[in-house]
């Protein structure tokens, strides 16, 4: 019998076990037309305001997109020419072309070996007199050490901007992801752990005045209406992904327990002689975004599995300085060894709540059988 493919995500299991729900709350949005985010959006403002309890923030304003809200926090604290912005090499583009885009410079810096977010080690070699700001990213749900990180950004009075956009609900020692910085973004992307059924994202902090200009900002520099204060720019949560994301957000939880689960199935089930695993922070919840290993034959793995019926992924097969968008500055694959050992290597095994444990431990057979061979024939 053929084997059913196993995606790298599969958001129409989650959909459909919602699926009354969501249509309810979409349907409801047509019902009262509130169709983009304008101040008084009744969906806007209940999910704001669901969003901000969830995290214990003081403000959480919801934009167009997970990118959006990460060059809107930078406009609001400031940040623009001449300023200089830390960001970790192994990321999404949107965590560096946010930096670019409100004119400052991105300054990357590597990544930790073994939990793979920013090294905060090697942060301070970075930091010059231009230096404005950091954004660490919570890269695959795993917590960045934020206590070193804010430490060192006290010391050296930079704003810290967390991207959470890979780690809704993650925590350190109990705190949550996008509570440690000065402010923190979000992405709601579909496929991320907390999604819309489009593009979505958010900013979260407790500085009232940041909140404020976010705002402003985000909805045409306008504080009332026709009172344009500054040239703002047009990113709003329509009233559709809010409403959704108001449904999806009551089982965000349980859905991150599914995936611990599932990550803690592969942690017993793969073999590790010739594999790498990833690492939880110690003293945090992990979301799992992604689950990252690290294979050698990573290439022929993902082939192998293919065959089998099970796609995995690789984020990110080039590491930010590396790619073609940054070949101006230069850079030697010796500046940042650690992202740069993962080109060849790392491979994003499927994951997702709804994953079962005979998922998984078809998945797991089939890496470690290759594995196997090829450790045999090495
Ligand atoms: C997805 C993602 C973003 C961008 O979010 P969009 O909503 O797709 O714009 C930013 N940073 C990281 C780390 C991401 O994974």
């Amino acid at each position: 019998m053929p084997q059913q493919p196993i995606p790298l995500v599969d958001l129409k299991r989650q959909y459909f076990s919602i699926k009354e729900e969501v249509d309810q709350a979409i349907q409801e949005v047509l019902n009262n037309t509130a169709f983009v985010g304008d101040q008084g959006n009744r969906f806007n403002a209940k999910f704001e305001e669901e969003f901000t309890n969830y995290l214990g923030v003081d403000h959480f304003i919801g934009c167009g997109n997970g990118t959006d809200s990460i060059e809107i926090l930078l406009r609001a604290f400031g940040v623009g020419k001449g300023d200089e912005v830390l960001v970790p090499a192994m990321s999404w583009i949107s965590s560096s072309s946010t930096i670019t885009a409100v004119g400052a410079t991105p300054v990357f810096v590597d990544i930790d070996p073994v939990y793979y977010t920013i090294d905060e080690d090697q942060i301070e070699k970075h930091i010059t007199p231009n230096t404005k700001a950091i954004i660490p990213v919570h890269l695959y749900g795993n917590m960045a050490n934020m206590e070193a990180i804010m430490a060192i950004a006290d010391k050296h009075d930079l704003v810290v901007i967390e991207d959470c956009a890979q780690a809704h609900g993650a925590e350190l020692k109990g705190k949550k992801a996008g509570t440690w910085g000065h402010a923190s973004s979000f992405s709601f992307y579909p496929g991320k752990n907390l999604g819309a059924y489009g593009d979505a994202g958010g900013m979260a902090t407790n500085n009232a005045e940041i909140a404020t200009m976010c705002r402003t900002i985000q909805n045409h520099g306008q504080q009332g209406k026709h009172n344009h204060l500054i040239e703002g720019r047009n990113s709003k949560l329509d009233g559709i992904q809010a409403a959704i994301l108001s449904v999806k957000l009551k089982y965000l939880d349980q859905w991150t327990d599914a995936r611990i689960q599932a990550a803690q199935y592969y942690a017993q089930h793969l073999q590790t002689d010739n594999l790498t695993l990833p690492t939880v922070r110690p003293n945090s919840k992990h979301v799992f975004h992604l689950y990252v290993v690290q294979c050698n034959d990573r290439d022929g793995l993902m082939e192998r599995l293919k065959e089998e019926q099970i796609f995995a992924g690789i984020h990110y097969p080039v590491s930010l300085p590396f790619l073609p968008a940054y070949a101006y500055k230069g850079h030697k694959l010796t500046d940042f060894p650690v992202s740069a050992s993962f080109h060849p290597n790392i491979l994003s095994l499927p994951l997702f709540p709804e994953l079962t444990e005979e998922e998984v431990k078809r998945i797991a057979d089939v890496v470690n059988a290759f594995v196997a061979e090829e450790a045999a024939t090495a």
